[in-house]
């Protein structure tokens, strides 16, 4: 018998190993699939309020023991304790929010049963779908998972979960705390393992896949999950735009496109990668950008604010564009080419950059921005929207901002503010186009784990039974009588222009 293969996890900043896991096979995901479905049945009988208890339980260990798990993730990713730190806690946050919103959003409802069948009642509630199966990256290897995690668990599924190779140790973490509550029961599982134990996840006859990921690795993903017609959720990539209007408060929104361009190193799937500003603006924004840029650096000291790329691959792909920007008449305001060493990248604010280059077009996913000069919101609008992404975006407007914010095609929108829409557990996430469908957060996020159970139940004996042989020519006219009144009444049309009767002809 060949012994089961390792995944080694490592310290991005020093390549040292801090974890090593067995790999997952077909075979062990699907005896833990299996075990899931078990765990499911006792979740699903146990009601809201018993979830609630277990979900409120489970949040009391997280919180108590954030700095262990901060650790683990600061181990895996590099990034800051401190961000480390914040990205638990908004997982902890939505985590109460689920439980206190459960019931109310997936509940049994009345709902009326319309006068055709007034002799009946009709209600609809939302039921857990069974096992589902959490696909997640590394780049924040807690909030982004638990995103579909603790839905799921509160819509009443188990979880099975194949965290990103780069962060196993965050999710083994995760599971061994919710075990910790529920020892007796595999409500949360994690199987280790690359791409292939994903596939195999897709493949293990889960009632759904949450993917979070990359859009070419989603495609991928969905093309697994149709061979047996397993539903997907797909949170994929960004290239989020901020606009920044002559009238906004510039200083507010040049810090906010540093924290959203360079926090995290740039490794945030709604973080600001493009920066369309006013001309009127323009000039003291790009200013106040760079000088704020100049306080941030990557590194391991204890003043770094950002730490190392996560993954050394996405070096290159900053790299690349970064070399193409300048090469094609971008100019450097902050860092530049030198700014991309081996492990970490140094904050970049490229401007004059041409709108079909990969810095503008591609998600670069590192400490870079482009920021472009537009004559007015109309063509900030529209260069925001030319893209084939929609995941957030941003509007820096003291007047314009919800109506901005409407016009940007993105899943999610932050007036004066960046990634806001994320810590909101209220609001649903979730982008369009390329950035995938489906929605984490909020009651969305919580159906997005169930099917919908429609019943209608007899109340009393209908006058006029319509599901029956039995019906007679007599009681067609009076259905028929009956819809007329109902709905045959000529509408009042909105004016219409008329076209002249020739056009109408030539047409013909
Ligand atoms: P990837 O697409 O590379 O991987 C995502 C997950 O899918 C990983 O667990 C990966 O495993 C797994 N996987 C890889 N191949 C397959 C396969 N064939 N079948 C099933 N699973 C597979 O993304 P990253 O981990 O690099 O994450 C970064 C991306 O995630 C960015 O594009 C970012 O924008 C996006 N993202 C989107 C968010 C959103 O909410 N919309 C939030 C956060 C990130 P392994 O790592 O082992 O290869």
């Amino acid at each position: 018998m060949t012994s089961p293969e390792k995944l080694e996890s490592l310290d991005p900043a020093t390549g040292d190993v801090v974890g090593v896991h067995l790999v997952d096979t077909p075979e062990t995901v699907a005896a833990a699939v299996a075990r899931a479905r078990e765990a499911a049945a006792w979740w699903g009988g146990l009601g809201f309020d018993g979830r609630a208890e277990v979900l409120a339980q489970w949040r009391g260990v997280l919180t108590r023991r954030m700095a262990q798990l901060a650790d683990v993730v600061h181990q895996e990713t590099g990034k800051p304790h401190g961000d480390a730190q914040l990205e638990i806690g908004l997982a902890i946050d939505h985590l109460a929010w689920i439980g206190s919103h459960a019931e109310k959003v997936l509940g049994r409802k009345r709902v009326s049963p319309g006068l055709l069948l007034a002799n009946q009642a009709a209600s609809v509630e939302y039921l857990p779908l069974g096992v589902v199966g959490v696909i997640g990256p590394w780049n924040y290897p807690v909030f982004t998972p638990m995103g579909s995690i603790a839905y799921a668990l509160g819509a009443g599924n188990a979880v099975v979960f194949k965290p990103s190779e780069l962060t196993p140790g965050v999710g083994v973490w995760l599971a061994d705390s919710l075990r910790e509550v529920v020892p007796d029961h595999d409500l949360l599982q994690v199987v280790v393992g690359r791409g292939e134990t994903g596939a195999a996840l897709c493949r293990s006859g889960v009632d759904k896949i949450a993917f979070t990921g990359s859009t070419a690795t989603a495609k991928r993903v969905m093309a697994t999950c149709a061979e047996t017609l397993t539903p997907v959720l797909i949170e994929a990539g960004g290239k989020d735009a901020l606009l920044v209007d002559e009238d906004a408060d510039v200083v507010a929104a040049a810090d906010a496109a540093a924290w959203g361009a360079f926090s995290n190193a740039g490794q945030t799937c709604i973080g600001i990668e493009r920066v369309y500003v006013h001309d009127r603006v323009h000039d003291r924004f790009v200013e106040e950008l760079v000088r704020r840029a100049g306080t941030v650096h990557a590194g391991t000291d204890a003043d770094a604010k950002i730490g190392p790329m996560t993954m050394a691959g996405q070096v290159d792909v900053v790299r690349r564009h970064v070399e193409d920007a300048l090469e094609r008449g971008g100019r450097a305001v902050v860092g530049g080419a030198d700014a991309v060493g081996d492990r970490f990248v140094q904050p970049t604010v490229l401007v004059d950059v041409p709108e079909d280059c990969a810095a503008v077009r591609e998600e670069t996913f590192g400490p870079t921005v482009t920021v472009r000069r537009v004559r007015d919101m109309d063509e900030a609008v529209e260069l925001a929207n030319a893209t084939r992404y929609g995941l957030g975006s941003a509007v820096f407007s003291r007047t314009r901002g919800p109506e901005l914010a409407r016009r940007l095609r993105s899943g999610m929108t932050a007036v004066n503010s960046v990634i806001s829409f994320a810590a909101v557990p209220g609001l649903p996430f979730g982008g369009v186009g390329d950035s995938g469908f489906g929605r984490i957060h909020g009651p969305d996020g919580l159906k997005e784990f169930t099917y919908a159970k429609a019943v209608t139940r007899v109340r009393f004996k209908p006058v006029l039974n319509l599901t029956t042989f039995d019906r007679t020519p007599e009681q067609d006219s009076t259905v028929a009588a009956l819809l007329t009144a109902l709905h045959g009444r000529a509408t009042q049309l909105p004016k219409m222009p008329r076209r002249p009767l020739a056009t109408r002809r030539d047409r013909s």
